[in-house]
């Protein structure tokens, strides 16, 4: 499922080709896949120009002229590309958007979990699961994101999977964030030390980068805009390499399931935190 970096990669090559692009016809092959809100049609779209391409979260965002949005959620198996208006359409494309000069842009869904969805400028922040984000990772300080976690009594790893606490991190990125930050996934969010808090902000936003650097991960569906698969896969050190040697210390990852969701950690780079041993002379109680 593509994550933060993954739609961050879409979105700076799909604004790179059509901002400031007079978009055509809006085909809709797939109802399911299209929602507008009360009053938008499909129509509405031709005509208007791209102003910007963002995202938003996993949410890749069209602002277009005359107040409109076109969001793009590229869910499972959803994927975007650019295309002659002739070619042949592949199975299980859903939406064709004409983005001038013969060409198009196509998605593609064959799980059928990703939609298209027109609204007026405004009514974005309005939806039930754009209210329930929280921010963005690179807009969020070290001392901000601590105090998120102090709120937080279950493991690290679900609360940096948790959507409300910040936005865009899934089960690959939180995984090969706590191993650059020597964090244990199952370290209780609320009890990280100062240092462990410095380590944490600063491999989140170098390890987002450096996935966004290499075109993000492509492990099953995902493929950014022009097609050529992203590198960072070959750059994890714990996700995915479950019984393989940590590149650093040579022992062996191990899996976990970790707030549900399947966890790939190295127990040497990860440390469980030891009790704190009890002061000579303390009494058991
Ligand atoms: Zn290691």
């Amino acid at each position: 499922m593509p994550e933060l970096p993954e739609v961050e990669v879409v979105v700076r090559q799909l604004d790179a080709a059509v901002r400031g692009r007079r978009l055509g016809a809006l085909r809709v092959l797939h109802p399911d896949v299209f929602l507008a809100t009360a009053g938008l049609r499909p129509a509405d779209v031709a005509g208007k120009t791209v102003t910007v391409v963002r995202r938003r979260a996993k949410l890749v965002v069209l602002d277009l002229s005359g107040g409109l949005l076109l969001t793009v959620h590229l869910r499972m198996t959803g994927r975007l590309w650019l295309a002659a208006a002739a070619d042949p359409l592949p199975e299980h494309t859903h939406c064709c958007l004409g983005v001038g000069r013969g060409r198009e842009l196509r998605f593609r869904d064959p799980r059928r979990f990703g939609r298209w969805h027109l609204l007026r400028a405004g009514e974005l922040a309005e939806l039930p699961f754009v209210r329930r984000l929280g921010p963005e990772p690179f807009d969020l300080a070290r001392d901000a994101l601590a105090e998120r976690l102090s709120w937080r009594t279950g493991s690290l790893k679900g609360a940096l999977l948790d959507q409300s606490l910040v936005a865009g991190l899934g089960n690959i990125y939180v995984d090969e964030i706590l191993f650059r930050a020597g964090l244990h996934p199952r370290l209780v969010a609320n009890r990280l030390r100062p240092q462990e808090l410095d380590r944490l902000h600063e491999s989140m936003l170098a390890v987002l980068d450096a996935a966004i650097e290499a075109g993000g991960s492509t492990i099953r569906d995902y493929l950014p805009l022009t097609g050529t698969p992203g590198r960072f896969q070959r750059s994890h050190q714990v996700f995915g390499r479950g019984g393989a040697s940590c590149r650093v210390c040579g022992r062996t990852i191990r899996k976990l399931r970790v707030a549900g969701r399947g966890t790939h950690f190295c127990p040497g780079c990860q440390p469980a935190r030891r009790r704190r041993p009890r002061p000579r002379g303390a009494r058991a109680c």
